[in-house]
């Protein structure tokens, strides 16, 4: 059982610098007490990967034009969510870019098909938009809403986010909060220009923001970017920064993602797992259109079938229930 509750600043920052497998010991033991041993799996739909947004490290920007754009039917994402429910996944992950091409009405018609008749949450994950499409895709039945924030460093936000800011990012989180929505933020290690400190900010901020979920992933460079030379994230860092995560914020879902297992194919993931996280998101959506979801290169695909295999090896088992915020009691009556 974890006795001590409390990390401070400086242990944190300590403990990114050094290499002590301790680190990863206690966050899996942290897991075992708050998530026990279920992991939960969410199936993803990218459906669009047309972007507004200029962000300097993702080959979704609209400055690229070196990628095939595309954008699923209506009928073609529900059809595709119809069979992540008959698989027995209990999340549906709505992704795209930030797309206006999708109307809030075509939006809300898709989450209430999905949702129709089905015990199964909706996670979306597209970008910033207007407050009263959160309201209305809220209102639709959508659960929660995954809104990385990609570095507390407001400074570097500004930088790596033409024309974006991090205040108006974290806003949009807030309202989200107040619409009920379960909220995930999250960010990426090894970005250019990031320098520990703000790792350990990025830390503290997922506990300070009281995030239900986060996902966390190293840079992997996109060619076609601004940032396309730029070396990856290092692997062992962000193992020890989810590790800290899972530490200092207790009972968030913390997916094991698919960038770890795109730095390292072969265990990425499963050491994932033995550190802290309790989630994995497979993918859905069909070839032809995610080998065009290029975010970074070389993404190892993520099937159910090797998702379950990896959760095997790590001793775990597949959680039965949706998988719900662990911090909010009002969400226990769907699990
Ligand atoms: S990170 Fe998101 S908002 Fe930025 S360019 Fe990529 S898809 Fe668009």
């Amino acid at each position: 059982m974890e006795k001590e509750t409390f990390i401070s600043k400086e242990e944190i920052l300590q403990a990114l610098k050094e290499n002590n497998e301790k680190i990863f010991e206690r966050a899996d033991e942290t897991r075992k007490v708050f998530c026990k041993d279920e992991v939960h799996i969410r199936g993803i739909i990218a459906f669009s990967n047309y972007c507004c947004r200029s962000c300097l490290y993702c080959g979704l920007r609209k400055e690229n034009k070196q990628i095939f754009r595309y954008r699923m039917k209506p009928e073609e994402i529900v059809k595709v969510a119809c069979e992540i429910i008959q698989n027995g996944v209990k999340t549906v992950v709505l992704q795209s870019g930030d797309d206006f091409g999708f109307s809030r009405k075509t939006l809300v018609e898709i989450i209430n098909k999905i949702k129709k008749g089905n015990n199964v949450a909706i996670t979306l994950s597209v970008g910033e938009k207007p407050f009263d499409d959160y309201k209305a895709f809220r209102e639709a039945g959508a659960d929660r809403f995954l809104l990385k924030h990609e570095t507390s460093n407001q400074s570097l936000y500004g930088k790596l986010h033409p024309g974006q800011s991090l205040k108006e990012r974290l806003k949009s989180l807030e309202y989200m909060k107040k619409l009920g929505y379960q909220i995930g933020a999250g960010n990426i290690i090894g970005l250019p220009g990031q320098s520990i400190d703000d790792l350990v900010n990025d830390i503290l901020f997922l506990k300070e923001f009281d995030v239900d979920m986060a996902g966390i992933g190293p840079f992997i460079p996109q060619k076609d970017t601004p940032l396309g030379n730029y070396p990856a994230g290092d692997l062992n860092l962000t193992l020890k920064f989810l590790a800290l995560g899972r530490i200092v914020t207790k009972n968030i879902h913390l997916p094991a993602t698919t960038a770890l297992g795109t730095l390292n194919p072969r265990e990425g993931q499963l050491l994932g797992f033995k550190a802290g996280c309790n989630v994995i998101m497979p993918d859905f959506t069909p070839e032809d259109y995610r080998r065009k979801y290029v975010i970074y290169d070389n993404k190892v695909p993520v099937t159910l079938k090797k998702a379950k295999k990896i959760i095997i090896e790590a001793g775990r088992k597949v959680a039965r229930d949706r998988g719900d915020s662990l911090k909010r009691s009002d969400y226990a009556k769907n699990t």
